[in-house]
């Protein structure tokens, strides 16, 4: 039985790292979702055959649990509402290591060992961490407590100090683990830890705070498998752990930050006194001028933010990409690594409404093409197109890589009114002599426009 099962969680091991390989392309990410699936469901299997499983009623009232919540949140929770439906992942996850940890600690105590004792107080650590990290993020995400950064005086110091605390009594428990109330000392303060960490992170930053939390996740299911000695559990956790901490690094380089910035700099907490008076006004145009503009253009810029997201744009603009291509038009598709509220946003509604993969460019390969478009229409989207975060130093978003749409010959922005972007700030490309202002929902607009395009 044994051998059946470490079979099986090579088996699952393997198909982790292929389902990894697979998402790592949007023309293979559904593959290598069904191979992570298949992987999962037999190191499921693999466990529930184990020897030391006592009982099977407990395990069987929270599979059926578990299922029904995760078929319910699969169906209801809308594609806008991913990343706090991936925080909320993330925190049960590492609720369960946490679990875990805690009640090997309970039934072992002092008798756990050197090695085993540092899986667990590790296990513990990043997983009390994590639970209150990601439900920080959740409530911020969702909008429960404002999404900008929450900061005092002394604030890096107190986390730091609290920091070197939970490592001092880590150390401690290494050496000595029969000190079970620092144990559980340690736990609170890994919890009470996790808010402090992300309460100042905000605004702009949050997908940064999504990727650590899954590489914290990751990293404490890993040291679960140590503790447990569950080699499915040590090879997922390490890769998720890693992968996340991988995404993070993209994520910073995305967004022109380091990691420490992200996580003391307080990113956006002084949000600029707003220059809109300064910037002019904005110039509304109808949706039959915009038509005629797309109709004539040589290459067309669609640049999708958040706002097609929400307005579930998708296929709207793929039909007008449709009319327009069949004009002789030449249609790109700009994407901006963070634009919208997940990584791969634009990419996964745009490949819903089958827009081919070779016509989306990413940021290095679409910028040098502004000037010579004619026509580059912003949907939904506002931080990643903001040139404050190229031209003002002193703009919250300073540094950020833009797509720089102001370049292009004539910009039109779909947006139904003057609400800002995620980070919270004005964005001067509004106010251009070359920007034009088309109001409304973006689906609504997109279909407008088609109807004008055929026309014009
Ligand atoms: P954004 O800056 O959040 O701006 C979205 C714009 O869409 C808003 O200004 C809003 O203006 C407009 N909008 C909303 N609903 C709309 C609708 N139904 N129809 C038309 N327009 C609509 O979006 P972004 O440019 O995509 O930038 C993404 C931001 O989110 C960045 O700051 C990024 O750092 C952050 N973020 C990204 C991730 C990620 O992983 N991608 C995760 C978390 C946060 P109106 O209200 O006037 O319509």
């Amino acid at each position: 039985m044994g051998l059946l099962i470490e079979l099986t969680y090579l088996a699952a091991s393997i198909l982790f790292i292929l389902g990894l390989k697979g998402l790592s392309h949007p023309e293979t990410a559904r593959r290598g979702m069904i191979y992570a699936e298949v992987g999962m469901f037999l190191a499921i299997v693999g466990t529930l055959v184990h020897k030391e499983i006592v009982s099977y009623e407990w395990i069987v009232a929270g599979l059926i649990i578990g299922s029904i919540i995760g078929g319910a949140i699969s169906i209801w929770v809308p594609m806008t509402a991913m990343p706090q439906r991936t925080a909320l992942s993330h925190a049960f996850g590492a609720l369960a290591a946490s679990l875990v940890g805690v009640s090997e600690y309970y039934l072992h105590g002092a008798d756990v060992g050197t090695f085993k004792m540092t899986a667990l107080s590790l296990e513990v650590l990043l997983g009390g961490i994590t639970v209150t990290g990601s439900l920080m993020a959740f409530i911020k995400l969702q909008d429960w407590i404002r999404g900008t950064p929450i900061t005092y005086r002394g604030q890096n110091i107190f986390n730091m100090a609290l920091l070197a605390a939970t490592v001092v009594m880590f150390g401690y428990l290494i050496y000595d683990p029969s000190a079970h109330s620092l144990f559980y000392a340690m736990a609170g303060l890994a919890f009470v830890f996790g808010v402090l960490l992300v309460l100042p992170i905000g605004a702009a930053d949050m997908p940064v705070v999504m990727s650590l939390m899954n590489s914290y996740a990751g990293l404490a299911a890993a040291a679960t498998g140590f503790a447990i000695s569950n080699n499915v559990l040590i090879i997922a956790g390490t890769l998720d752990g890693f992968s996340g901490f991988i995404l993070s690094i993209l994520m910073c380089r995305a967004m022109n930050r380091s990691i420490t910035n992200v996580l003391f700099g307080a990113f956006g907490a002084e949000v600029e006194a707003s220059t809109a008076g300064a910037l002019g006004s904005m110039r509304e145009v109808k949706a039959e001028d915009v038509a005629v503009q797309l109709a004539y253009a040589s290459q067309v810029i669609f640049v999708p933010g958040y706002g097609m997201a929400t307005a579930q744009a998708q296929h709207a603009v793929r039909e007008l990409a449709n009319i327009l291509e069949a004009r002789g038009v030449t249609v790109k598709y700009a994407i901006h690594p963070v634009a919208g509220r997940m990584p791969g946003h634009m990419n996964v509604l745009l490949a819903e409404a089958n827009v081919p993969y070779s016509s989306l460019y990413d940021l290095e390969q679409i910028n040098a093409e502004f000037p010579a478009t004619d026509v580059a229409v912003v949907i939904g989207a506002n931080d990643v197109v903001n040139p404050d975060a190229r031209d003002n130093p002193k703009s919250p978003i300073a540094g950020m890589p833009i797509l720089e749409v102001d370049k292009a010959r004539w910009v039109v922005v779909l947006k139904r009114g003057k609400g800002k972007g995620f980070a919270g700030i004005e964005n001067p490309l509004f106010f251009k002599p070359n920007c034009g202002m088309l109001y409304g929902d973006a689906k609504a607009s997109l279909i407008k426009l088609a109807d004008a395009v055929q026309h014009a």
